[in-house]
């Protein structure tokens, strides 16, 4: 099966495409199944207004839209309403309230390190400062030990402004931290395809990390392909997803090809 959990829509203020076009081209592409995991609203107690989600109140449409793009292609594909979050333990009961509207899923993307109101972006976070690369590591931990997340989206982001050579122990902690709580908590790692296009591009430093997947091969945790498409196009790249599985299976890692939600009924 092929089979993506990971794209957005333009509520997120940095996507392009309508549902039905992210449809469109998982079609043409042969995917299975497509999961849609926009930027997660946050009821941010603050008022503070992110440019980077949707507004609460904008989540109505994006469930509508989702729903209605899953019925009209019922008998084509098979389409997952989840969203992409981050772990902020103090509006954790908003996720579980979501789940009650009907998100399917949550992919962890810890794109800062505690609510962006007041806390820094991970990737700046972690740029040079070993402590913080720690409470990244131990923030996903805790994530996947309240067993709401179906994977960690590009768990190497917190390497993502690093110099290769700044790989250093503290970073390799981290990751063992990541791995250890993947695989207590029974999910996989994503490859992330958009940040492997960012590279082809001249992202320097940009994740999938080679030093993070090649330090954690020795972990045997699980991986999975997200391409984290922010347009419909990316769906459509085959050399890239090829890429990633290449790069996945040579070090030695068992690349899963779908969730659990998608196992063949017994
Ligand atoms: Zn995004
Ligand atoms: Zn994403």
């Amino acid at each position: 099966m092929k089979c993506n959990y990971h794209a957005h829509t333009p509520r997120c203020k940095h996507a392009a495409g309508t549902a039905e076009e992210y449809v469109q081209a998982a079609l043409q592409a042969g995917f299975d199944v497509l999961g849609f995991s926009d930027h997660t609203p946050w009821p941010y107690r603050s008022g503070y207004v992110s440019g980077i989600r949707m507004a609460p109140e904008e989540l109505d449409g994006y469930i509508e839209e989702v729903r209605a793009a899953q019925e009209a292609h019922r008998d084509e594909i098979t389409i997952h309403l989840g969203l992409e979050a981050e772990y902020y333990p103090r509006y954790e009961d908003h996720l579980r309230r979501m789940r009650e509207r009907g998100i399917g899923y949550y992919l962890l993307g810890q794109h800062a390190i505690d609510s962006e109101e007041d806390s820094p972006w991970t990737s700046q976070a972690c740029e040079a400062d070993d402590d913080m690369v720690r409470r990244y590591a131990d923030t996903v931990a805790r994530a996947l030990g309240t067993g709401l997340f179906a994977y960690v989206a590009h768990p190497d982001i917190y390497l993502r402004r690093r110099p290769a050579e700044r790989f250093n122990r503290a970073c390799e902690e981290a990751a063992d931290i990541i791995c250890q709580s993947a695989l207590e908590a029974g999910v996989p790692v994503e490859y992330n395809l958009l940040g492997l296009d960012c590279r082809h591009r001249g992202e320097v430093n940009c994740y999938p990390v080679d030093a993070f997947w090649q330090y954690i091969a020795k972990w045997h945790v699980p991986a999975i392909i997200g391409v984290d498409a922010h347009q419909p196009a990316l769906l459509l790249n085959q050399a890239l997803w090829d890429e990633g599985m290449a790069a996945l299976t040579g070090l030695g890692f068992t690349v899963l090809d779908r969730l659990p939600m998608d196992a063949p009924r017994a």
